[in-house]
């Protein structure tokens, strides 16, 4: 590990004046710190946000919808009886990621950013594509946990199952620079490796994530997130989804089907969400819908298995929504 210099932020303006260059935030500061270990991440200074007021709240509004601060924890988003009770997809996927004392520290603005968790980008001795050297050692090596989407470049997973669950909700991003606040919408926020194989979003250097925002929901829209992980542990998910159903009656009247660790980035199907749209949901229609989400996939030679169990996941997480 580097040795670095650590500064302490009192306000988002200070935070923004310090970041950039070889300055790096650091929120919980746990993907950061094993990246700095791992000797991939090499910044000379880390900016602490930890202690800037005003960015852990949770709060409600009938018009605007959700907010979260970007220093709300995957425990607090777990404990919250709002976010169980309107945006229970949410409160599941931070419930159900790593351990409880990961989640007490783990903030929903470094999930979000967290980088890939394949072997091979994390390892000092593999100088892959999102290095910038020139071959992705997935492809042809040990691609078990890799992508079944969209990975003829680079094979990564999203690792942020918050994201899973926010990208089904229509959240928005506020992000923070020295020219003011821009607004975008969570889905357009991550950027595929055929983009730019060297970054997985497009947040500018000198940016910060002030504010997560989700849209209010219409009365009688249910979400779940479900999440299927190698065994009972602590570890990221094999393959996890979230789906967002408004009903009229039985008849689904809108739905946002979103597959984790599927892509490199949280993959909407929207082959699934119109199989569903306009009619009722049932054993029937989720069973299609579930099949229309894993059409066109293209597994590698080792992560075949994940496809049924994407199927079955989405077919389950319908009818637990419904
Ligand atoms: C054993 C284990 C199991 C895990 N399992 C899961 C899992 O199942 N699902 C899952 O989703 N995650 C899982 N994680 C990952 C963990 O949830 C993330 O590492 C954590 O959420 C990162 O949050 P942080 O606040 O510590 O981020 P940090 O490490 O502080 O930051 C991460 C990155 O985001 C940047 N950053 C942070 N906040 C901001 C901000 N507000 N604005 C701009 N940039 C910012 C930092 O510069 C850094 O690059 C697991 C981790 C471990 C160790
Ligand atoms: S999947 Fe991406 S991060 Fe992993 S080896 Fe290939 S290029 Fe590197």
């Amino acid at each position: 590990m580097n040795s670095f210099e650590w500064t302490e932020a009192k306000t988002v303006e200070d935070a923004v004046a310090r970041m950039g260059g070889s300055s790096v935030v650091k929120a919980g500061g746990l993907d950061l710190l094993d990246r700095m270990k791992e000797g991939i991440s090499t910044p000379a200074r880390l900016v602490n946000i930890r202690n800037v007021a005003g960015l852990d709240a949770i709060r409600e509004d009938a018009k605007t919808g959700l907010h979260l601060g970007p220093l709300v924890t995957l425990a607090q988003l777990d404990a919250s009886s709002l976010v169980r009770r309107r945006y229970t997809a949410l409160a599941d996927a931070a419930g159900h990621a790593a351990t409880p004392q990961i989640r007490n520290v783990a903030t929903v603005g470094g999930n979000l950013l967290q980088r890939p968790r394949c072997w091979y980008f994390r390892s000092e001795d593999f100088h892959c594509l999102k290095k910038g050297g020139d071959t992705c050692f997935a492809l042809e090596g040990e691609n078990q946990y890799h992508a079944i989407f969209g990975n003829r470049v680079c094979a990564i997973v999203h690792p942020s199952a918050t994201a899973t669950a926010l990208v089904a909700l229509g959240a928005r991003l506020e992000l923070t620079g020295p020219g003011g606040k821009r607004e975008v919408a969570l889905e357009d926020f991550f950027v595929t490796p055929e983009k730019d194989v060297r970054r997985e979003n497009s947040i500018g250097e000198k940016e910060l994530i002030t504010a997560v925002r989700v849209p209010p929901l219409s009365q009688g829209t249910r979400s779940v997130y479900l999440k299927q992980g190698e065994k009972e542990s602590f570890d990221w998910p094999v393959a996890d989804v979230a789906v967002v159903l408004e009903r009229s009656g039985v008849r689904c009247t809108r739905a946002s089907i979103v597959l984790g660790a599927a892509a490199p980035v949280p993959l909407r199907v929207r082959a699934a969400e119109e199989a569903l749209e306009g009619r009722a949901v049932n054993e029937e229609t989720a069973r299609v819908a579930a099949s229309a989400a894993v059409r066109g996939a293209t597994p590698l030679s080792r992560n075949g298995y994940k496809v049924p169990i994407f199927e079955t996941l989405v077919r389950r997480a319908i009818m637990a929504a419904a």
